[in-house]
C-alpha cells in the first residue's frame, strides 16, 4: 500500500495499521494508516487518481464538450 505524508509531502509504502476512531458525523470508522519514515508523523492511505480514458462515454472531452457530441474534430483524435 502506499501512503502519503502530508507534513513531508512524500509517499512511501508501507503494510499500514488498521486504526479504528469515532467520527463527529459518521460514528465509528476505520482506516489504514502508516508512520512517516521521515518525520514518524501518521499519515493515511494515498490512492492514486484514475485516469480516465477520454474515449470513456460520460467522460469531458478536453475541449469541454460531451465526446458524443458531433463536430468535436479537437478531441476525437
Ligand atoms: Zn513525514
Amino acid at each position: 500500500m502506499d501512503f502519503r505524508c502530508r507534513v513531508c509531502d512524500v509517499v512511501f509504502q508501507s503494510s499500514g495499521t488498521k486504526k479504528e476512531y469515532v467520527d463527529s458525523i459518521y460514528g465509528p470508522c476505520s482506516k489504514v494508516v502508516a508512520n512517516c519514515p521521515t518525520c514518524g508523523g501518521e499519515s493515511s492511505e494515498f490512492r492514486t487518481p484514475k485516469q480516465k480514458k477520454s474515449s470513456s462515454s460520460g467522460a469531458i472531452a478536453p475541449c469541454g464538450m460531451s465526446p458524443q457530441a458531433a463536430g468535436c474534430s479537437s478531441c476525437s483524435q
